[in-house]
């Protein structure tokens, strides 16, 4: 095995942003012309984050071969550029399940089945499994939660016996703490973090590196004291002040020298990084010279993670354009015939995200009659497809009562209906068209000009799907059929003639956007608003 592996985890609090330390360093490693793959490992008792709420854990990140994994994974592929799979994630729960299973086929045979070695040796495979199928240079896993809570003990122990079968010189720890600033006493505190490298050790892992992320910049005694207590060499000590933008956390981690401390341990000759348009990318979130405002109509709209791919893909289209995008987070059950005027009028744009249910939808198809009607350039995401669709059912072809079966199954005018092989599904979790499935693209539409090819790979997550049944009175009405599924023939994209930007997909395009490639979806949507202006 020729694949070096990097374990990040983290103490002292959760939520330190753990999977951007992991992330920075997969691209920088990435600019050293490695070959960088990258894992996550929840010790949850979910299966996946599939059906948990959005408001506990921000968005589900969907990769091209259908798994609903961690958000984290879309930092990972936004980062590093590459492609995850159903093996870049794994849970506590998915490994109890398979255990489960085994156990009634027989397989162990009347064994006892334990933490120590069945769950162990189970998410040592998980690491395996990945680094056969990717054979990366760097293979890098991170572990959810923080060090000392209970249900992440087997993974450390599964680390600590995985570093001696690999051999340690092929494994390096990052450890990832925060650093507290008390505004009483005046200064940085270090003794968490000294506690949660303890802990590590206790459990017979030892650090290469510690990352401290801070507010106020660590002085040398200070970082030297850590070192001390941690068994580490002073340069292998590294800062993460709160950065202005996410996408400068790799630059702030290279002027530290991260790269080199890895690369050097590992014995890896590499060229140096090249971060040239990374640092443009950066120079161009932080120093815009335009801005545009964009509403986002959702219900989930307290926790930004619900909606963080999207967040993203808006900065990536910014970027390209040197513009901010200031987000104006609308909640959908505010916006009613009397307030919509007051909370629309003033945006460049409107963005209709996905999303599941009753709650709020009255208020996003207002707002899509807000953006057709007042010309405001909209882009409609998989459920704000379903509601541009709805909305152009009911005013346009004037069919009153039109709606989704997903929240209405006795509407005369079910547009948006189940799939057919979807009707028999009782499960929760994995059931839905998930992944990605080729899109045709219609020539002279907006949506063709902005891909610029005949056909796309999008990455979907639904159950319910424009109603085939009623698309030739759509269009005979002027709506524009601009993408299909070439298999299935189901309506991916719709969009209007006589219109800035009126652009609907049943995909996530915000699961494809980069920062080094905005997606063409959000790029036209951006562009379109700020000629709004
Ligand atoms: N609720 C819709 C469906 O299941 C849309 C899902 C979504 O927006 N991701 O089809």
């Amino acid at each position: 095995m020729n694949t070096r592996i990097i374990f990040v985890t983290g103490g002292v609090a959760s939520a330190l942003g753990k999977g951007i330390v992991a992330s920075s360093l997969g691209r920088l490693l990435k600019s050293r012309g490695l070959k960088v793959s990258m894992q996550k490992m929840d010790p949850y008792l979910n299966m996946d984050p599939g059906t948990m709420n959005p408001y506990q854990h921000g968005e589900v990140f969907v990769t091209a071969d259908g798994a609903e994994t961690d958000l984290d994974l879309g930092h990972y592929e936004r980062f590093i550029d590459e492609p995850l799979s159903q093996l870049s994630t794994i849970t506590t729960g998915r490994i109890m399940w398979d255990l489960f299973e085994k156990q009634r086929q027989g397989d162990f045979n009347g064994e006892t089945i334990q933490i120590v070695p069945h769950v162990t040796n189970r998410i040592k495979q998980a690491i395996f499994d990945n680094i056969h199928a990717n054979g990366a240079d760097i293979h890098i896993v991170e572990i959810g939660g923080t060090v000392g809570d209970i249900e992440g003990q087997p993974y450390l122990e599964a680390l600590r016996q995985f570093q001696w079968e690999v051999g340690r010189e092929n494994c390096f720890f990052v450890h990832l703490t925060l650093v507290p600033y008390l505004e009483a006493a005046g200064e940085a505190k270090t003794k968490p973090t000294q506690h949660s490298v303890n802990t590590l050790q206790g459990m017979g892992i030892q650090p290469d590196i510690v990352v401290c992320r801070t507010s106020h910049s660590l002085s040398p005694e200070q970082k030297q004291k850590i070192a001390n207590f941690c068994n580490l060499k002073l340069s292998h000590v590294l800062e993460s002040p709160d950065a202005e933008t996410i996408y400068e956390v790799p630059l702030i981690l290279h002027q530290q020298g991260i790269d080199d401390i890895v690369t050097e341990t590992f014995s890896i000759q590499t060229p140096p990084a090249d971060l040239s348009n990374w640092k443009q990318i950066v120079q161009n979130i932080k120093e815009p010279v335009k801005e545009v405002n964009i509403a986002l109509v959702g219900k989930y709209i307290e926790l930004h993670d619900a909606y963080l791919s999207i967040v993203e893909s808006l900065t990536h289209a910014g970027a390209a354009y040197q513009s901010k995008v200031n987000i104006h987070w609308v909640q959908a059950e505010d916006v009613t015939p009397e307030t919509a005027e007051d909370m629309l009028a003033a945006m460049d744009g409107i963005l209709l995200p996905g999303g599941f249910g009753k709650r709020g939808i009255e208020g996003k198809i207002l707002a899509a009659q807000f953006a057709r009607t007042h010309k405001v350039p909209l882009l409609g995401i998989c459920y704000g497809m379903h509601m541009v669709v709805i909305e152009f059912a009911r005013n346009v072809l004037g069919w009153k009562d039109a709606n989704t079966s997903e929240v209405d199954e006795q509407t005369t005018h079910p547009v948006i209906d189940l799939m057919a092989d979807q009707n028999n599904i009782t499960q929760m979790g994995g059931t839905m068209r998930l992944g990605q499935y080729p899109c045709k693209l219609e020539p002279g539409t907006k949506t063709y000009a902005a891909y610029g090819e005949p056909e796309v790979m999008e990455r979907h997550r639904h159950r319910y799907e424009f109603n085939n049944k009623y698309r030739q009175d759509f269009i005979d009405a002027g709506m524009v059929i601009a993408g299909v599924n070439p298999q299935r023939d189901l309506v991916e994209i719709v969009e209007l003639k006589d219109h800035p930007w009126f652009v609907a997909g049943q995909f996530h395009p915000e699961f494809l956007s980069r920062p080094n490639r905005p997606h063409p979806l959000f790029a036209g949507f951006i562009d379109a608003a700020l000629k709004q202006r």
